[in-house]
Order: structure tokens, then C-alpha cells, then sequence
């Protein structure tokens, strides 16, 4: 019907969804409003007068088209109105809630693994005990991995089967304890220094053994190793260093109990469990009923290791003991797959408590 039409309003019908979405604001919208269906000198109005003129027989077919046009235009206009006001109200909301006193968001600040927590809190709780920390290479000799540490030839940590040797270097491989810190840190004070006062440490780190990994095992774990050595040194100093460090760690209440056990480089050895930090000794899945977990080994420094180092082991004894940091922290937590302290998903890490 747009032959009935004037060109330049079917023109106008045309631009009109351009020209209303340029209207930027409500005095623009007003301009439009009024050009188009105001009353007076409207393209509306126009019409109007238009259809009071037209023939009788086009009346009805004019009518229509006109109010088609007259509805397209007053709806387009309408939601136009309310789109602006809207986004008016928003800045306006945004406006009244932004504070320029308040600091500028803090982006998420990451935190060290639990395990390495777990060991900064083994070293933390020996330090005031006069025990400092030692470290090693992680790639080291046959000879500080197991000879200097009484361990056999025929021994079957040795077997490839169970360490990771280097192709290249047949007499390297990734250590397979923490151990030979103590092998080498007695070899410097021995021969450097003189072992004068004695010696006590602690050395954290990684180790590496062939295993799958698997929910309870891992071909890179973590441990803690500790070594004192004095004159006259008994099993006596082991167990109240370790009552002490461990009601440290698990509360005052913590009992322990050696069990003997046999390592290659103590003498006598044991295994150490503490009363279930988890049920109070009450009996839990953790403790599996008993009140008890192993919870590291120990013993009497063999008098080899001492004499590997040039240590007379007549003069001078000393305890050593060695733990599991996953094992520990799967225990504390509660946690079913040591996987998970390796993965870095951060819903764990958050649940550990490491993370804000
Ligand atoms: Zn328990």
C-alpha cells in the first residue's frame, strides 16, 4: 500500500530504525518523537491530513497503512525511551556505588604446596633444639646413596628395578632417600671442620624410587631426615627428641612408642607411632582401630656410617630418623591420593588452607 503513500514519508518509514537507534539520549528521542507522530507538522500529521483528503474508495486501504506506519513508529519509540532510561539508571546505580577510597581489588595471591608447609613446620619445630637445615643434590653417587650408608651390595634398594640409575653414568643415579645428607654433611664436618661440638640437622627434599604412581605411591615423594651426633648418645635422646618434636606437632597429649625395626645404617633400629592425632587414640579408619600410626623410622647411627666418614664410633654415637612428608600429610588431612598434593588443582589447595 505504499503507492498510496507520499515518496518521501515511505523515505522516512525507511530510515527511521537507523535514525532512532542514533538517538543517543532522551532529548534526541524527544526531536525524533516530535518529527515523526508529534502533532503539529509530523510526518503523522501529515498523514492525517492526507487521509482526510484521499478519495473515498482509498480510505480504508490509506487508513490502514497509516496506522501500520503510525504503530511501528510509537512502539519503536517507546522501547527506544526505555532502553535509554535504563542504561541512565545503571550509571547512575554504578555512579552512587563506587567508592574511590576503597583499594583496588587484590588478585588471588598464591600460597607454597602443603607439603612444603609440612616441611617448613618439621624445621620450624627442631630449630629451637639447635638443629639446622642441610641439603644435597638430588643426582648423586652409588657410593653416598648406599655404600656410605651400610647398605649391602646385594642389597635390593640397589636392584634398577627399584632406582632410577643415569644411562650415561652408571655410578649416578636420583638419590633414593635423604640419607646421604648425612653421609656427606659428616664427611665435610669431619674433614673440614673437625666434628668438635657435634652435629645436628635436619634435611627436607625430594626423592625418587621406580614406582607407578598410583593413590599411594609416586616415583617422587618427599622426606625429612634428622641426625644428631654427640658423646655418649643413647636411644634415650631418640625418644624424648621425638616426644618432644612430635607432641609439637600433633599436641601435648601425643604418646609415642618404638617398635624395633631393621634400616642397613642404624643400630638398633625402630619404628616410631604416635598416638592417632585424628581420634585421640580412640580407634578411627586412619588408625584402623589400634590408636596408633607409623608415623617415621629411626635409630642408632650404625657405627659404619660413622667410620665411612672418618668418625671413631668409640668416641662418638648418634641417632638419625627419616620420614614420609606425602605420607605424614595424607594422614593429617585426611586426604585418600597423594596425586593430589602434585596436581596443583586449586579447589585442593584451597582446601588445605594454602590459598586465599
Ligand atoms: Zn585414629
Amino acid at each position: 500500500m505504499d503507492h498510496l503513500l507520499p515518496p518521501d514519508i515511505v523515505e522516512a518509514g525507511h530510515s527511521f530504525p537507523a535514525e532512532l537507534a542514533a538517538c543517543g539520549d532522551l532529548d534526541a528521542l524527544l526531536r525524533l518523537k516530535g518529527a515523526y507522530v508529534g502533532r503539529e507538522g509530523s510526518h503523522a500529521a501529515r498523514l492525517m491530513e492526507l487521509l482526510k483528503l484521499a478519495p473515498k474508495e482509498q480510505k480504508r486501504d490509506l487508513g490502514a497503512a497509516i496506522n501500520a506506519l503510525k504503530q511501528q513508529w510509537e512502539e519503536g519509540l517507546k522501547s527506544r525511551q526505555f532502553e535509554i532510561e535504563t542504561k541512565k539508571k545503571n550509571r547512575k546505580a554504578l555512579a552512587a556505588s563506587w567508592d574511590p577510597s576503597l583499594p583496588p581489588p587484590v588478585p588471588a595471591q598464591g600460597a607454597l604446596n602443603p607439603l612444603n608447609r609440612l616441611m617448613d613446620r618439621l624445621v620450624e619445630v627442631f630449630r629451637p633444639l639447635g638443629f639446622h637445615v642441610e641439603e644435597g643434590p638430588e643426582i648423586e653417587t652409588e657410593a653416598h646413596n648406599f655404600d656410605g650408608l651400610n647398605i649391602p651390595e646385594d642389597h635390593p634398594a640397589k636392584a634398577s628395578s627399584d632406582t632410577f640409575y643415569l644411562a650415561a653414568h652408571p655410578d649416578l643415579l636420583l638419590r633414593t632417600h635423604t640419607s646421604p645428607v648425612q653421609v656427606r654433611t659428616l664427611l665435610r664436618v669431619a674433614q673440614d671442620l673437625g666434628i668438635r661440638g657435634g652435629v645436628r640437622f635436619l634435611s627436607p627434599g625430594r626423592v625418587y624410587r621406580k614406582d607407578e604412581i598410583d593413590p599411594t605411591h609416586s616415583p617422587m615423594f618427599h622426606q625429612v631426615e634428622g641426625m644428631l651426633v654427640g658423646h655418649g648418645i643413647g636411644m634415650q635422646h631418640l625418644k624424648g627428641t621425638l616426644e618432644y618434636a612430635l607432641r609439637a606437632l600433633f599436641g601435648p597429649h601425643t604418646e609415642i612408642r618404638l617398635r624395633p625395626s631393621y634400616f642397613p645404617f642404624v643400630e638398633p633400629g625402630c619404628e616410631v607411632d604416635v598416638s592417632c592425632p585424628l581420634c585421640a587414640a580412640r580407634g578411627c579408619r586412619v588408625c584402623k582401630g589400634s590408636g596408633w600410626v607409623e608415623i617415621l623410622g629411626a635409630g642408632l647411627i650404625h657405627p659404619k656410617v660413622l667410620e665411612y666418614a672418618g668418625i671413631d664410633p668409640v668416641e662418638w654415637s648418634g641417632w638419625a630418623f627419616g620420614m614420609g612428608v606425602e605420607r605424614m600429610a595424607m594422614m593429617l588431612s585426611q586426604t585418600p591420593d597423594l596425586r593430589l598434593f602434585f596436581e596443583n588443582d586449586q579447589r585442593f589447595l584451597k582446601a588445605m588452607g594454602g590459598l586465599d
